[in-house]
């Protein structure tokens, strides 16, 4: 994580969006839908369009309503364009990795975006530097296009495409601009979200469907992993590419639980209906029947209302109450040093109300746990307003192991889980009980086998071959030196 800089929760690395449109300028669309997208990075927003001759950029450090203004966006000229957010994980903290990352190579102007992460991307890195490329950021979507850059010069665009993804292995979804073109791909597990939607005059890509929603679109479908789409210049459609086929997936189960948006449809499913379903899991698996029910907001409000729809269909009293109220204007990172800032920082951000909660028996829903500061603070908050009780009860299973595809967990030693079993946990966080939602239900909730989701989290086992760290599958991990390990043909 960068110097002095904390969250208690998971954090996203990025969202990228694209869009091809017919007689539109395409900056004001791709600024609104990155507004819809902020929440998955605020480190730095930034556009690339191109007008049919010339690629124009503008990226900037800061959240998109401070990256652009009205001259910015008037200064983007073109009918298609990518855009980018971004929270560094991988890379430094400053403008040399925000992205898109454009750049114009003797094969045409090239602009990438790119929400995960390479687990290889030093390797191809090494062998590209070797070959002669400089690179100016120490950022893997960086190695992705001078890697595309270097196989167009030999193919054509769908093949050199195929070729990149054939050396790079990781988590990744990209909006691409060669040329004018707009172009996005899924990694083969489809680790990170990336759907489809038509706008008026023309067709766009983007992490969430939300982003879709903001530009009055029509959600088409999600892209499939392994799938290249090609937006058409004019607006007209886009064409499909089926790169690779790979047996299982390794979709990530955190996006339903925590990092997307509760309004956005991810592989099939609405985010928000995923996240009652698990709250109804949570009662069914570790119900208490408390006095009220509370979510941590915002993302503990729909388990929260699941729970404790399951729990009156069940005749259990427990009643849904908003008992804790949260300090909009305090962002989801902080400047903190210390644990006792960050500990402040918990008390300036949550403050329970002592009417609903005083002389009762609490159940707290939460969404996940990573250091426990948070939880550890908030059992203590509600027992100083007059709770009798507080039972704590997790959407998620226990987090005990760092995500290398591009969600800042935070290291191993800094995780509750690591190490410690629930009743651990539970002394540890002061609460009268502690229960998480268990792997299978949270499979069942998604509606996929456990075989096609990222579980590195929460098992430790990674669907990705990572230096140092087992793997739960049978990795088709590429041979950088020009093999194409496990490309179909076409
Ligand atoms: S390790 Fe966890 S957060 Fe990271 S991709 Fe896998 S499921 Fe998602």
């Amino acid at each position: 994580m960068p110097d002095g800089r904390h969250s208690e929760g998971p954090t996203e690395k990025c969202g990228v969006v694209g869009v091809s449109l017919d007689d539109r300028e395409a900056a004001r669309p791709l600024y609104y839908a990155l507004y819809a997208l902020q929440h998955r990075g605020q480190e730095s927003a930034g556009i690339v369009t191109h007008d049919g001759f010339q690629q124009h950029s503008h990226v900037e450090m800061g959240l998109v309503g401070d990256a652009f203004d009205e001259g910015d966006l008037g200064s983007l000229n073109g009918e298609t364009g990518i855009g980018h957010v971004r929270y560094p994980t991988a890379g430094s903290v400053d403008s040399s990795c925000a992205q898109p990352f454009s750049v114009s190579f003797k094969s045409g102007s090239l602009g990438l975006s790119h929400n995960g992460n390479l687990v290889n991307a030093d390797e191809v890195r090494e062998e590209l530097a070797a070959k002669g490329h400089a690179f100016t950021s120490d950022g893997d979507t960086e190695v992705i296009a001078h890697d595309l850059a270097r196989n167009l010069l030999e193919e054509d665009l769908i093949r050199a495409v195929k070729r990149t993804m054939g050396r790079i292995h990781g988590s990744y979804s990209l909006t691409i601009m060669h040329d004018d073109t707009v172009l996005g791909v899924r990694d083969p597990e489809g680790n990170r979200p990336l759907c489809i939607g038509e706008v008026d005059g023309g067709y766009m890509l983007a992490s969430e469907s939300a982003a879709i929603d903001v530009l009055d679109g029509e959600f088409v479908r999600d892209v499939k992993p392994g799938e290249l789409i090609v937006l058409k210049p004019d607006g007209s459609g886009f064409d499909s590419y089926q790169l690779v086929d790979q047996e299982n997936t390794a979709h990530c189960f955190f996006e339903h639980v925590y990092f997307a948006r509760p309004d956005s449809r991810i592989d099939d499913n609405l985010v928000y209906d995923v996240r009652r379903e698990l709250g109804r899991k949570l009662w069914e698996e570790s119900g208490v029947d408390s006095d009220v029910v509370l979510p941590v907001p915002d993302s503990g409000r729909a388990f929260a209302s699941g729970y404790a729809e399951a729990a009156q269909d069940e005749g259990a009293g427990v009643e849904f109450a908003e008992g804790l109220m949260k300090n909009r204007y305090v962002g989801r990172t902080f400047i903190m040093p210390t644990q006792d800032a960050r500990e402040r920082a918990v008390r300036l951000k949550l403050n329970p109300i002592r009417d609903v909660v005083e002389g009762k028996t609490v159940t707290v829903i939460d969404d996940s746990i990573v250091r426990g500061t948070t939880s550890t603070q908030l059992v203590q908050l509600l027992k100083d307003v007059g709770a009798e009780e507080v039972h704590m009860r997790i959407g998620a299973p226990a987090i005990i192991a760092p995500c290398y595809m591009g969600i800042d967990m935070a290291s191993r030693e800094e995780l509750i889980a690591a190490g410690q079993d629930t009743e651990d946990i539970r002394e540890e966080i002061a609460a009268d009980s502690l229960s998480y939602l268990s792997i299978d239900a949270v499979a069942e909730a998604l509606g996929e086998s456990r075989a096609d989701l990222c579980l590195g989290c929460v098992t430790g086992e990674y669907p990705y071959d990572i230096e140092g760290e087992t793997t739960d599958r049978e990795v088709a991990r590429p041979e950088i030196d020009g093999a194409e390990a496990g490309i179909a043909d076409d």
